[in-house]
């Protein structure tokens, strides 16, 4: 492993203050477990390492009346144990609880998860599908952002040099919602999506679909929402029709890619499939039929 200076730092103004110091040849570490991986592999070589884990002001969960703020310092661990989560945006539980193994939750953070821009980054599609709305600090201030226009490519985002994403906001809604979050991968532990799908379907008083999200990871260069799959949903009644066609304008819109651990086209299927059998999942949540959470 190469060497490199380490700064841990204990307030946000010192991380930032550190960032820029150091111009360009510094970067962050949260929990580490992409960064020391990637800096071993030598595809990644920072002069400095600013070990921002010990900043409390950006790590937990609050929680007001219409909105759920999560600190990007926050472990996905707690994700998936808090009560408060599991109950207030439990498609982010059950995507966190996906993650990697209890050894690496316990160390990984959902900023490094976001900042790291894996296209299967495990909880992109849920924050994606919940509508979350990302927070930025820099030197010369603060910025919130759409997630949607987080993600510019495989490892790249919209982040500028010495910019942190300090946390995530989360709409609240109490309207009738089901939601279900499906990870397709090789293996059951310890292994990233092939395909990753995230669904949110929200019901009006007559039954009606208010809100539909379609969000998928690992089948194209960033995670994406599927707009054309949620506006064929949306403002009509449920039919298995009308799932399978949405299922299909998801599969249509994805950008898959073949490699080692699946073909694109295999992708493709499973990502009609998941979908399918999500928005199902979900409307039978949503109308008080079922509770399919496991995914
Ligand atoms: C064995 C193993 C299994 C794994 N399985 C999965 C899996 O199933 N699904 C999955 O999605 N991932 C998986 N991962 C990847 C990894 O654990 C996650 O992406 C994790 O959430 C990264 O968080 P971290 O805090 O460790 O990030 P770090 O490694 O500390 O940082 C990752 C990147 O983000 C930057 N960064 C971190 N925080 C911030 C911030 N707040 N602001 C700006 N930049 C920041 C860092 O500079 C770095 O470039 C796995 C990793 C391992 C080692």
């Amino acid at each position: 492993m190469q060497s490199f200076d380490y700064q841990k730092v204990f307030s946000l103004k010192d991380a930032l203050d550190a960032a820029s110091a150091s111009k360009g040849t510094s970067v962050f570490m949260a929990g580490g477990t992409d960064l020391l991986v990637q800096i071993k592999e030598g595809k990644v070589r920072p002069r400095c390492v600013i070990d921002v884990k010990g900043i409390q002001e950006i790590d937990g969960l609050v929680v007001s009346k219409d909105e759920f703020s999560i600190g990007a310092l926050t472990s996905i661990r707690t994700l998936e144990r808090s009560p408060l989560a599991s109950e207030r945006v439990p498609l982010l539980a059950q995507a966190a609880a996906k993650l990697g193994s209890v050894q690496v939750r316990q160390r990984a953070t959902i900023g490094g998860n976001l900042c790291n821009a894996s296209p299967s980054a495990e909880t992109a599609p849920a924050l994606l599908a919940l509508d979350a709305q990302a927070t930025i600090h820099g030197k010369s201030g603060t910025r919130v952002i759409d997630l949607g226009e987080f993600f510019l490519g495989p490892g790249s985002t919209v982040l500028g040099d010495g910019e942190m994403l300090t946390g995530l906001k989360i709409p609240l809604n109490r309207s009738r919602q089901g939601c279900v979050y499906y990870k397709l991968s090789t293996r059951k532990a310890m292994d990233l999506a092939l395909v990753g799908v995230a669904i949110l379907l929200e019901l009006n008083e007559d039954d009606r679909i208010r809100k539909a999200r379609v969000a998928l990871g690992a089948v194209a260069p960033t995670p994406i929402r599927v707009p054309s799959a949620e506006k064929l949903l949306e403002c009509r009644a449920f039919s298995l029709e009308a799932a399978r066609e949405s299922a299909e304008l998801a599969a249509q819109s994805c950008r898959p890619i073949s490699d080692h651990r699946a073909s694109a086209g295999y992708r493709r299927e499973m990502v009609r499939e998941l979908c399918q059998r999500g928005l199902l999942a979900a409307y039978g949540q949503a109308k008080g039929l079922t509770e399919d959470r496991n995914g």
